[in-house]
């Protein structure tokens, strides 16, 4: 298992992670800003977040791995290939979440779904609809980068390799204005 040091090491080499003084574009100032994308550039990174990631539902009998398009897609992929079982994702059509491509889900088949990043888990809850209108079990939640602060819960095993909450502050409370510290570029 990776350890978090790892973890965030990945994250911060593959600038997921960014540490600075930054203005967001609620107009709130903050010191780290996260774009979870960044990591899914590497295959290499990829397949080791995930890797661990399937290792933590390894004793579940898992049929499917699914994700709600598009961060999600290589996610399942990657531990889907792990578990040797098939990878699916979900799309909007008209903003409701669906399974289209032909991509079907049998019945009691157990399903395991994936996400790279989670702030509310809108997403994610929607996906579990999907899959339960297809008579298929939610038998678990696998998450790259949980940043709920570990606030969000699903009604099944959650895993997410990495938990967060970042702060940020309206500008005349900024600790870095107040340093006087240089604001960081975004890119
Ligand atoms: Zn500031």
């Amino acid at each position: 298992m990776l350890e978090q040091k790892e973890i965030l090491e990945i994250f911060r080499e593959t600038k997921v992670i960014r540490e600075g003084h930054f203005r967001l574009t609620s107009g709130r100032h903050s010191r780290v800003v996260m774009q979870c994308a960044q990591v899914l550039q590497y295959p290499k990174f990829t397949e080791r977040l995930c890797e661990d990631l399937a290792r933590r539902f390894k004793g579940l009998e898992l049929h499917a791995v699914i994700a709600p398009a598009i961060g999600g897609i290589i996610v399942a992929y990657e531990v889907a290939k792990i578990l040797g079982i098939r990878a699916l994702f979900t799309e909007r059509e008209d903003g409701k979440m669906t399974l289209k491509r032909g991509f079907i889900l049998e019945e009691d088949e157990n399903v395991l779904v994936v996400e790279d990043v989670i702030k509310t888990g809108g997403s994610v809850f929607e996906v579990m609809d999907v899959v339960r209108e297809h008579g298929a079990n939610v038998c678990g939640v696998g998450i790259l980068v949980d940043r709920s602060g570990g606030k969000v819960h699903f009604g099944a095993k959650k895993e997410a390799l990495y938990t967060t909450e970042v702060e940020t502050w309206e500008p005349e409370h900024c600790p870095l204005c107040h340093e006087e510290v240089p604001f960081s570029t975004r890119r």
